[in-house]
């Protein structure tokens, strides 16, 4: 099963992503996390997309696209994938469709202010890992569980590019989810409940 990720900034769609692919040992790729990493490395993907991500806008479809069949590469995906992330708009969800077949789409409701809540309190690490300094706080204080690394928090996590992010998500949503939704593979997650609760309905919904 291939399965998708959708829904607003902060929504917790990484949370779930990443404990969905530990329950199936699927492999889990966020095209955010792989912009992270090229920044980090500071490639030259990584120099032109720092400036877009920061101001809390999108980057162009194809250099995303391209991130992603590469980010692939580095994964058996035969017996099925978790997609983060991507698609975000129509067009992404076209080039994915030509590529990759989707199998279910999980989106993840969750209201404006709740998501304002959350991204303030996220602190991310380079391996990919996701935490909430009051919802899901790490073992020791700003560090890692699964790795060990110090915690940061995002750049884009300011108020100016988190109200970009979330009027592009808006923007787009609408014509993505109906893609998804005349082909019948759109599943209705509840983004609210603490995060084991989400998780249980999104496994009911998957009948898993
Ligand atoms: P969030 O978890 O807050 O939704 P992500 O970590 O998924 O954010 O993405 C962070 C940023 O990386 C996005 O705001 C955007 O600039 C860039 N990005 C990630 N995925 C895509 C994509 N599919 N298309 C274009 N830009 C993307
Ligand atoms: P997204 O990938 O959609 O941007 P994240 O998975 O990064 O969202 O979650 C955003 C923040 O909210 C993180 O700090 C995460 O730990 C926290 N979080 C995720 N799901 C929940 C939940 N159900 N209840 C409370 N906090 C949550
Ligand atoms: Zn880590």
């Amino acid at each position: 099963m291939n399965i998708v990720f959708i829904g607003m900034p902060g929504s917790g769609k990484g949370t779930q992503a990443q404990k969905l692919a530990q329950k199936l040992n699927y492999p889990f790729v966020s095209t955010g996390d792989l912009f992270r990493s090229q920044i980090e490395k500071q490639t030259e993907i990584g120099k032109k997309a720092k400036q877009i991500i920061d101001g809390g806008n999108l980057v162009d479809d194809d250099v995303t696209f391209e991130l992603l069949k590469q980010g692939l590469k580095d994964f058996d995906i035969s017996r099925g994938l978790i997609l983060d992330g991507f698609p975000r708009n129509l067009n992404q969800a076209k080039m994915l469709d030509e590529y990759l077949k989707i199998d279910k789409v999980i989106n993840i409701n969750l209201s404006e202010s709740e998501v304002l809540t959350r991204i303030g309190g996220r602190r991310t690490c380079i391996c990919g890992a996701t935490y909430h300094i009051k919802f899901n706080p790490p073992k020791q204080k700003n560090i890692c569980d699964v790795c060990g690394k110090e915690l940061f928090i995002r750049e884009d996590a300011k108020e100016e590019a988190i109200k970009t992010r979330i009027e592009i998500y808006n923007k787009s949503v609408d014509p993505l989810l109906d893609f998804y939704r005349k082909k019948g593979l759109v599943l209705d997650i509840d983004g609210n409940p603490p995060i084991d609760e989400v998780t249980t309905e999104i496994n009911n919904k998957l009948s898993l």
